[in-house]
């Protein structure tokens, strides 16, 4: 199956880019949520960060950070999300690996915000102490 950021990555597709360099390539978001919504995209194909190598994954949030400060030097946003998604679970709908810059402005009337409820502590510590031990069973 044909992914469309590689098509991007590779000129076949046209797009509004902003960076790029020899690992990661940034472009606006074709349906964005808010004036400066864009992608930073690694330039080798990786469906989700399960699959992203070390390097790749360092490089784009280098990227992110800059284009963060870029962002707010253009654009002078309020506050800035930076988010990501891995799996249809997670409403990823690209499976190439991508992190979403959104500008964002005081009373933008856009919402990715939940409403927070209290977990139960118990569960909460038992789920950390589970992580916690799979971290070294991991690479
Ligand atoms: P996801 O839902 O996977 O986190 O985000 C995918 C993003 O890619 C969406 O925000 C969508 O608007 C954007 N997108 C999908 N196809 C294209 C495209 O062809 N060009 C550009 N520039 N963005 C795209
Ligand atoms: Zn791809």
């Amino acid at each position: 199956m044909t992914c469309i950021f590689c098509a991007i990555r590779d000129g076949q597709v046209p797009a509004v880019r902003v960076y790029e360099d020899d690992r990661v390539i940034a472009f606006m978001d074709i349906n964005p949520l808010t004036d400066g919504h864009l992608l930073v995209v690694p330039r080798a194909h990786a469906e989700t960060i399960w699959d992203l190598g070390d390097e790749d994954a360092r490089a784009v949030m280098s990227v992110a950070r800059k284009l963060a400060h870029a962002l707010r030097h253009a654009l002078s946003p309020d506050g800035l999300n930076v988010i990501q998604a891995n799996g249809r679970a997670a409403h990823q709908t690209v499976f190439h690996y991508h992190l979403h810059l959104i500008p964002r402005w005081v009373d933008d009337g856009k919402h990715l915000a939940w409403t927070p409820v209290p977990g139960q502590l118990d569960h909460i510590r038992q789920l950390g102490q589970h992580i916690a031990a799979a971290v070294g069973q991991v690479t």
